[in-house]
């Protein structure tokens, strides 16, 4: 994969703590019902083209986090801003969020009855009104990228696991969003598929797009996060670098989480 993006004005040079906040959340809170308070008070800004691994204990609320960024959940306190833009229950206002946020989940999700290449293109010809020749184009550009240009034709139930979540990665840059979330992209993957998968996010991480992983994935957490937020119950218990989190852990939950883990 080349190591600029084809779709971003993104400047390497700029220091993260100089850049502007692409996503801020103030306050948020969520319940499922009156007993299930999922979101307590999450506070968060995020920075154009930082990379933010999520970690936590199952149940913390790390799937419902990323999914109030781009409305698949809503909160019922508190303001989420995504690149300018206020989130707010206007549907009209949620598809132009949901354009810029690419989204990868666990189970790859991808249309059974449609090739590849057709998965790829679906909505940059229907929500982009893009010309077939350039959806396809642009469909072939990043199957390339994603390392598996030969599989375009096929279906995805002819495809490995990682291939397919491959194509489920390529698909979502295809709406060239500026953000991609990730939720546990490798937990449903043989082990052995693993790494194709994480070495794509890894190469993405490089060109600029702002990245919000929620993973198990130690390593690629050490490798490439800016930043970790550790979830717990709801909350944020601790914020920082991979240094400031691994290797020095200020709270008792964090230490308690990192022992189960590492
Ligand atoms: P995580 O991703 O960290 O495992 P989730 O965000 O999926 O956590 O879940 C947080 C809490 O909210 C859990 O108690 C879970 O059971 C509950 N929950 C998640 N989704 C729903 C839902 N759609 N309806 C009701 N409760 C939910
Ligand atoms: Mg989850």
């Amino acid at each position: 994969m080349e190591n600029t993006n084809i779709f971003s004005d993104f400047n390497p040079d700029i220091p993260l703590a100089e850049r502007e906040n692409i996503i801020s959340c103030r306050n948020l809170n969520k319940w499922y019902s009156n007993e299930l308070h999922v979101l307590k008070d999450v506070n968060v800004d995020i920075k154009k083209g930082e990379i933010v691994v999520v970690l936590g204990p199952s149940g913390s609320g790390k799937s419902t986090f990323i999914r109030t960024i781009n409305g698949l959940e809503e909160i019922q306190k508190g303001k989420i801003v995504v690149d300018g833009i206020e989130l707010s229950n206007d549907k009209a206002n949620i598809e132009n969020i949901r354009k810029e946020t690419g989204m990868v989940f666990q189970s790859f999700n991808l249309f059974p009855h449609l090739t590849i290449l057709k998965n790829i293109t679906l909505s940059p010809i229907w929500v982009r009104k893009w010309p077939k020749k350039k959806a396809e184009e642009i469909g072939m550009q990043l199957l390339e990228r994603v390392g598996i240009p030969e599989q375009a034709h096929k279906y995805p139930g002819q495809l490995s696991g990682g291939q397919q979540q491959r194509v489920a990665i390529a698909r979502a840059l295809a709406m060239q969003p500026k953000i991609m979330l990730f939720d546990e992209p490798t937990s449903a993957l043989d082990p052995e598929m693993v790494k194709e998968v994480l070495d794509v996010m890894k190469e993405l991480c490089c060109t600029g797009m702002t990245m919000i992983v929620v993973t198990h994935e130690m390593n690629f957490a050490r490798e490439v996060a800016d930043r970790i937020i550790l979830f717990d119950q709801g909350e944020i218990v601790e914020m920082g670098t991979p240094e400031e989190l691994f290797d020095n852990p200020k709270h008792e939950r964090t230490k308690l989480f990192l022992s189960k883990i590492l």
